[in-house]
């Protein structure tokens, strides 16, 4: 069985744009995230992206921009991803099972790698990046202040550097 950390990408590992990340050139890492990915790294984790990326759906990027934004930050850090789980669903164009808060993603991760579930974490920066974690008993840190009263994760942090550090303890 695996220990897994599953992270949420806009917001948590690059710099979130409400107009939607699809270029590379606006791909921005954000500072500290790959030396914090690297810690969990070295201690054993397994790394899963989940990731809502609706812009597919409505017809604003495509599948293969993601997947170059994908394959950019996989050669900036060297490899650290395991696995990028994404939902292209909008709920206006396709009903989506997949999309966070929906939990399909972390099941599918979570049956694929063998994850154990108590040693796991998940990384967010919205209320429903947090929701599907807990569901599944998957503990749960939320970056940033966005407070959804009924999705509080157990932890709050500024940044993915600190959410590192209360995983490592
Ligand atoms: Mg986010």
């Amino acid at each position: 069985m695996n220990k897994c950390v599953f992270l949420d990408r806009d917001g948590v590992i690059n710099k979130d744009n409400p107009n939607y990340t699809f270029r590379v050139e606006e791909f921005k890492i954000i500072s500290g995230v790959i030396d914090a990915l690297k810690l969990l790294k070295a201690r054993g984790y397994f790394l899963v992206v989940v990731t809502n990326q609706s812009g597919i759906a409505q017809g604003l990027y495509t599948r293969e921009q993601m997947e170059e934004c994908h394959r950019y930050f996989q050669d900036e850090c060297g490899n650290l991803i395991d696995h990028f789980s994404f939902s292209p669903d909008h709920p206006t164009v396709s009903a989506s099972l997949s999309r966070k808060p929906s939990t399909l993603m972390f099941e599918k991760a979570i049956a694929k790698f063998k994850i154990d579930i108590s040693k796991s974490w998940m990384i967010g920066d919205r209320g429903r990046d947090i929701a599907p974690a807990r569901k599944l008993g998957i503990k749960t840190i939320q970056i940033g202040d966005e407070i959804e009263e009924n999705e509080k994760a157990d932890y709050m942090v500024t940044g993915l550097a600190d959410a590192v550090k209360i995983i490592l303890g």
